[in-house]
């Protein structure tokens, strides 16, 4: 069994986006920008956008961080957004996701073009995405594609079980998959036999949110598993996947920590990047 390390290839992915935007820097091009727009101190999300911070410093991405108090009407958030978004010098702009409930998610979220969409949360994102053009695609998804081909598994042909169906992980996740010819089943909470659809799986990946979710018994012999989840148990973080049972049968595996999460912001930066680039060159390499 070989643990995919995504602490490994996160710096791999970020090394490459350091290097690619010195050689820019070098010729006198101008700083690459990433804004960052959240609401409210969601402490998840504080950790979540000191890590992006992290990244960006590392890779020579100056970071702009918009951070709005927890009572921010929709109105203001939306002024705040069209403001940056209109910014020439910000090359990416996300909406650090989850809003406080007060405020609409998918209307604020829409309001960054499609050119600085970095996230790739966005309808016309997700759109170019599912008929195969190119367009920035979800940093979950997109770090779980470049940990697999960064240890060589073959996707195409591969039957790739995807448990959830989220606009941020699921969907884009399916999409992609399928854009590198696997063959690609969705299952989510109202999914019948679930144990027998995930034994199937070439690559299985889960997306619930549950620890302890996926056990030794619903995994192939060999199967590639991927753990997305995120569960604090105990002030500990753990992922869905019974670790060390599923380990044993597994021929790769992600572990949490230390798996998926570090591939997403490492391709958001990848993402923040490619939209550098193409806002220089009018393509995105
Ligand atoms: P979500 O929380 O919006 O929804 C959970 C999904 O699980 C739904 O699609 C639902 O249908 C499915 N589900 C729930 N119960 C199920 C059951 N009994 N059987 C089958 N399917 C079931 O999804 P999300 O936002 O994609 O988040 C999923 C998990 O991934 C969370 O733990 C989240 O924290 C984590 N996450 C991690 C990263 C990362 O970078 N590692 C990024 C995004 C999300």
């Amino acid at each position: 069994m070989v643990i995919l390390d995504g602490k490994k290839a996160a710096l791999d992915l970020k090394e490459e986006v350091r290097v690619r935007l010195a050689n820019y820097y070098k010729k006198g091009a101008p700083q690459c920008n990433l804004a960052i727009i959240m609401v409210g101190d969601n402490p998840a999300s504080e950790v979540y956008v000191r890590n992006k911070a992290k990244a960006c410093e590392a890779v020579g991405i100056g970071g702009k961080l918009i951070k709005l108090n927890e009572n921010t009407t929709q109105e203001e958030l939306e002024k705040y957004i069209k403001a940056v978004t209109k910014d020439p010098k910000v090359h990416g702009v996300m909406v650090q996701l989850p809003l406080p409930s007060h405020l609409d998610e998918d209307r604020a979220t829409e309001l960054v073009p499609p050119e600085k969409d970095v996230d790739g949360f966005t309808t016309a994102s997700l759109g170019k995405l599912a008929v195969g053009k190119q367009g920035f695609l979800s940093c979950t998804p997109g770090g779980i594609i470049y940990l697999l081909k960064k240890y060589k598994i073959v996707l195409a042909g591969k039957h790739a079980v995807i448990i959830g169906r989220s606009k941020i992980v699921g969907k884009p996740l399916a999409l992609a998959l399928l854009n590198e010819n696997c063959t690609v089943t969705v299952c989510h909470s109202r999914t019948k036999n679930l144990a027998k659809i995930t034994s199937k799986a070439d690559i299985l990946i889960s997306a619930v949110g549950k620890a302890g979710f996926i056990t030794a018994d619903m995994v192939n012999l060999s199967a590639v598993v991927v753990d997305v989840g995120i569960n604090r148990i105990d002030n500990k973080i753990v992922g869905d996947v019974d670790y060390n049972s599923v380990s044993k049968k597994t021929s790769f595996i992600t572990p949490v920590p230390g798996g998926v999460g570090p591939m997403t912001v490492a391709y958001l930066m990848k993402n923040t990047f490619l939209a550098y680039q193409k806002s220089l060159n009018g393509k995105y390499d």
